[in-house]
């Protein structure tokens, strides 16, 4: 008789826009893993009973969306030294006595994505990041770890962008990168590199930063994908930018949640190729 397939979810709200499922499925049939992932609303104050009852169910891990990153990370037994940086959590594993472990991959991802799939080299440069919430706090760490020149930190509530630069400052050091943080309306100089890590696009809020700070050629990044991301890539685009969603940051990311619960590397170009192919039928496979 067929053993019953090892469980995953990904839990938010919402959530039933998340690609999760269809990725981690697509990389279980690429390594021949057998495991089942699905979708989890979860009310607003009923995360931690919502976890306890994943695991009771014979959960062995889920991904963790918003509005729960933080509380994700309050939650585990154990913490990675990225979400000691980030407070912030989007990996959860049951370990073999029972822990739960956290992790935060989304700067791994953000990071693959731009040096390995866009081929682009982080050492060096100037990073402009635009965002301070979950998302922003979780790549801080990792892209200090490529060792730009300088990173700057920039929202729309200075306070925040302020915190995250305090807390990164001995990592920054360490690194030998230049950290800082300047008023969004405000920003002087220009960048080789633009991460848009806001929600703006998903709320439809505008370019949140002046062109004026994007170097010739550089490249400008939009966490967001899909429709709700083009006006900003139009924007990075009509500006000299080369522009770029984060559909290959979302796959990325999950490819290493899936590479930390099952210990094999799913093929994630492969995944990102067929996925873009299906969100964007005319435009070309991503570089
Ligand atoms: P979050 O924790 O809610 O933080 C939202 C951030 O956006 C804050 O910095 C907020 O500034 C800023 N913001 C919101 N509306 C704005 C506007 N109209 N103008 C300027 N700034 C604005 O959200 P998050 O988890 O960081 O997610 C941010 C974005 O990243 C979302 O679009 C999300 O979909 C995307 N994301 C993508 C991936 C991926 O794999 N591709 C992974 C994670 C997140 P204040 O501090 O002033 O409120």
């Amino acid at each position: 008789m067929m053993t019953p397939p090892d469980l995953y979810c990904v839990i938010g709200n919402p959530v039933e826009h998340s690609r999760s499922p269809a990725i981690h499925t697509q990389f279980a049939a690429l390594t021949g893993q057998h495991l089942s992932y699905e979708r989890r609303l979860v009310a607003l104050d009923d995360f931690g009973p919502a976890i306890r009852q994943w695991r009771a169910q014979g959960g062995k891990g889920c991904n963790i969306t918003v509005p729960f990153k933080v509380e994700a990370a309050q939650i585990a037994d154990l913490r990675s030294a990225r979400v000691v940086l980030a407070g912030a959590a989007n990996t959860l594993i049951w370990q073999s006595d029972g822990s739960l472990l956290a992790d935060n991959t989304d700067g791994l991802g953000l990071v693959a994505d731009i040096t390995r799939n866009a081929g682009i080299e982080l050492a060096g440069r100037d990073i402009v990041l635009i965002g301070a919430g979950g998302a922003g706090a979780g790549v801080l760490g990792p892209l200090l770890q490529t060792r730009p020149r300088r990173i700057t930190v920039t929202n729309r509530t200075p306070e925040r962008a302020r915190q995250l630069v305090d807390s990164h400052q001995a990592l920054a050091a360490q690194e030998n990168v230049t950290l800082n943080c300047e008023d969004i309306h405000a920003l002087s100089g220009n960048f080789d590199i633009v991460i848009n890590a806001t929600a703006s696009s998903l709320t439809g809020g505008g370019i949140p930063v002046p062109a004026s700070i994007l170097r010739p050629g550089c490249l400008a990044y939009d966490m967001m994908y899909g429709p709700a991301a083009q006006p900003f890539l139009n924007w990075a685009t009509e500006h000299g930018a080369q522009a770029r969603d984060g559909l290959g940051m979302l796959v990325e990311q999950a490819a290493e949640a899936f590479a930390l619960w099952r210990g094999i590397r799913p093929p994630s170009g492969q995944v990102l190729a067929q996925l873009h192919a299906t969100l964007y039928p005319s435009a070309c496979v991503p570089g």
